[in-house]
Formats: C-alpha cells, structure tokens, sequence
C-alpha cells in the first residue's frame, strides 16, 4: 500500500505485500453487507453460522463447527466457526483471530430497515454492522489472503467466529476456553470496534491494549411484612434497597495507571408490590467495573462493609449474578506495550496506513477479557471505528473495515514470518 516502515525488514515486507494484495476492497465491502444483511441478535446465530462456514468451505480453509452449550442457565446449542492454517516451524507462536458473529437485539428506534446494510458517505448501516461485522469480515479476509498467498508463516493461525458474545455469558469464546482450542495459542487479535469504545479520546489507527473487568452483584434484601397502613410495625425491604443502592455508589473504587477509575453503578432495582403491604423482598442489581489488583474477595468486602455501616433492619444477603461456572467472569487485563504482538501490529499499522497507532484502552468489558485474562494471553485490539454501537443508526466506517483486513493480515505476517 503506503511506503514499507523503516522498522520492516525487505523480506517481511515483500511477504505482507503478498498477502494484503489479495485482499480487495470491493469484495470486503460486500461480504461485510452480506454479514449485516442477516439477522443473527444472540442465541440467534444459527444462519450467520452456517454463512461464515460456506464461505471459508468454498475458499478450501478447512472450516469446523464448534459446539456450544449451555444447558442450565439459558438453555442455548449453536456453533462457533473455526479454523486453523499450520505453520512450518513448531517453536513459532501461534496467533489467535477472534470475532462474534452476533449482534445485540434490533433496537426498535431504527428509521430505516435495521439490516440495510446501506452504504452512504463511506458509512455502511446496519445493526452490528460496527459491532462487529466490520471486523468478522475483515478477519474472514485477511485469513483467506493468508492462506492464499505463496508465503511461509512458521507460527499457526487460529480463525475463530464466536457465537454469543452480546449475551450475558460470552458462551462462545468460553467454549472455547473449555475445549482447549486456544490452549497452544499465544497472542490474540480481537477485532472490536476499538477507539470509540476506548477510555481514551483517540481515533483509528489505533491498538487497544487491554480491559477493565466486571462483577455483576445480585443481592436480596429481606424486610418484614406489615400492613401499609401502619409502616412501622414492619420493615421495608424496598427502602432499605434503595438506601444500600444509593450507598453503594461511595465506595472506593480502585485505580491502574493505563485502565483508569473502578465504577459502579446500580442497574436494576425491584421488589415489592401494589397491594396494601410494607413489601417484604427486594432484589438490586449493581455492576462494577474494576481494574487490576481488585478482586472477587475485595469487591465482596467493599459492599459488605457498606451493609455494615448501613445497619439496616433488613437482612441483605450480597451475592453474585448466576453463572455457567465460577471462572466465567470478566477480568481485567493490560498487554505489555512492548510485547512483540504490539510491534507487529504497530507495524503492520504503518505500513497500511502511513500513521502510528495510538494506544488506547477498552472501557468495558467483552470476549477480549477471557482471551487476556482467564486464558492470560496477550491481547490487542483493532477494528474499524463507527457510531451508534448497540443503538439505532450504528454505522461502521468502510475504509476502515479494510483498513483493519490488511492490518491483520500485515501484523500475522510480521508476528509469524518463518
Ligand atoms: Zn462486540
């Protein structure tokens, strides 16, 4: 594309040219409206699955369906897709791709059909469409040139389309954390929309160093029922709820240096009833965002203290929300800066773009938090930037779809080159 970075050698930059000339951007553009033009909210995937195999089977990339179940809290049986193309030599890292093929549900508010996949001004419409078809499409690609192309990788690369990663569990890279499928994996790239989603006010070119986690308390506050009209002879678990949320909010949260401040926020409040009775149960739901250093145990203490303080009259049991397992939770993780999945990608960023990468970090928490944290492998994130994520209008820029096939495609070259 752009002139080779001075930081790139003559052999790997003939190998990064091999492989990003065969990405085209026409035909990136239209696989990405193919993606958006099929619904596919999550647990809903089941076409969106078989789509990404038929197009890497018709490529001749080996494709699997990979099962994913969950029988006991939501009930759901679908499919990731994955792939793998082998390198030559058996020392050299193996690099993980990953994208979710599902998308939040239609918001309603759309002023136009939600999976137009309508292109106006270099911005391409459609529900998921940032989140993250650009970047499903974009991987789908830059595997196909990786494959394509007469070069020799020595490292693996690990394709994997995920089911699930809107709902509540991340279901579909936890299967494949459970599975061991990226067990002999090294480094991952995530392709989630990446600077609007950052802390940081940066823009694209941008690599996305890492996440906060996330806790979801579930607590149950027990009063004691009365009749309405005589309030004091009971006690009122939806007041005392609502004093526990309020104070909830105070605590300390901790602080890192690249993820910023802690956050808590009170989600959901509900309890009581319209008859005439001082309501007896109450159930608040509290998120918080946490950083590095803060732990289950911490995060626990912090609102048991809080429930200490408050010595409220009703009993507060503090849990948290029911999951698959007790390790499918979202934890906090920064990638090394000076790891070399960060060079080869701030490479490959030069040399597609001309412009070095700003350094950012993620906001919330998504599938990257089980890739750097529970599978503890060093993770990046890069993807093309849009607006309106998760709501009415989400648009993705189409330049930067591409922008993010051939970053790919350049980094896994740089990173693997035998
Ligand atoms: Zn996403």
């Amino acid at each position: 594309m752009t002139d080779p970075s001075p930081n790139i050698d003559a052999a790997d930059s003939a190998a990064i040219d091999a492989v990003t000339k065969r990405i085209d951007a026409e035909e990136t553009i239209s696989l990405l409206q193919e993606l958006v033009r099929i619904r596919s909210p999550y647990f809903e995937e089941a076409e969106i699955t078989t789509f990404v195999y038929d197009w890497l089977d018709a490529r001749g990339l080996d494709p699997e369906l990979h099962q994913v179940t969950e029988p006991d809290i939501v009930g759901f049986e679908g499919n990731n897709v994955i792939a793998r193309l082998s390198g030559s030599g058996p020392d050299a890292p193996t690099l993980l791709l990953n994208a979710h093929m599902d998308t939040v549900q239609l918001v309603e508010a759309w002023e136009e059909d939600p999976l137009s996949g309508r292109i106006e001004d270099g911005k391409l419409y459609g529900q998921g469409a940032c989140d993250m078809k650009g970047g499903l499409a974009g991987i789908m690609v830059a595997f196909e040139a990786l494959a394509a192309a007469d070069i020799e990788l020595a490292g693996d690369v690990v394709f994997t389309a995920v089911v699930d990663e809107e709902g509540p569990y991340g279901l579909g890279a936890n299967q494949l954390i459970r599975d061991d499928i990226v067990a002999d994996c090294d480094v991952a790239i995530v392709t989630e929309p990446g600077p609007t989603l950052a802390r940081e006010d940066i823009e694209n070119p941008a690599l996305i160093l890492g996440a906060r986690g996330r806790f979801l308390h579930d607590i149950t506050v027990t009063g004691e029922a009365a009749h309405g009209s005589q309030p004091q002879t009971g006690t009122n678990a939806v007041v005392d709820a609502s004093r526990l949320a309020d104070a909830l909010t105070d605590i300390e949260v901790g602080s890192h240096e690249q993820l910023g401040d802690g956050s808590i926020c009170p989600l959901k409040i509900e309890g009581g009833s319209e008859t005439l009775s001082v309501p007896e149960h109450c159930r608040l739901l509290v998120d918080r965002h946490i950083v590095i250093g803060e732990t289950e145990d911490r995060v626990r203490a912090d609102a048991e203290r809080v429930v200490e303080r408050l010595d409220l009259d009703s009993t507060v049991d503090i849990g948290f929300r029911e999951a698959p397992a007790a390790d499918v939770r979202y934890g906090p993780y920064v990638t090394d800066a000076d790891h070399p999945l960060v060079g080869a990608l701030s490479t490959a960023v030069e040399t597609v773009t001309g412009d070095e990468p700003a350094i950012g970090y993620f906001a919330s928490v998504g599938d990257f938090n089980y890739f750097g944290h529970r599978a503890e492998l060093p993770t990046v994130i890069v993807g093309p930037d849009g607006e309106n994520i998760h709501g009415a209008g989400e648009f993705v820029y189409t330049d930067e779809v591409v922008d993010v096939a051939h970053i790919v495609a350049a980094g896994c070259v740089s990173l693997l080159s035998a």
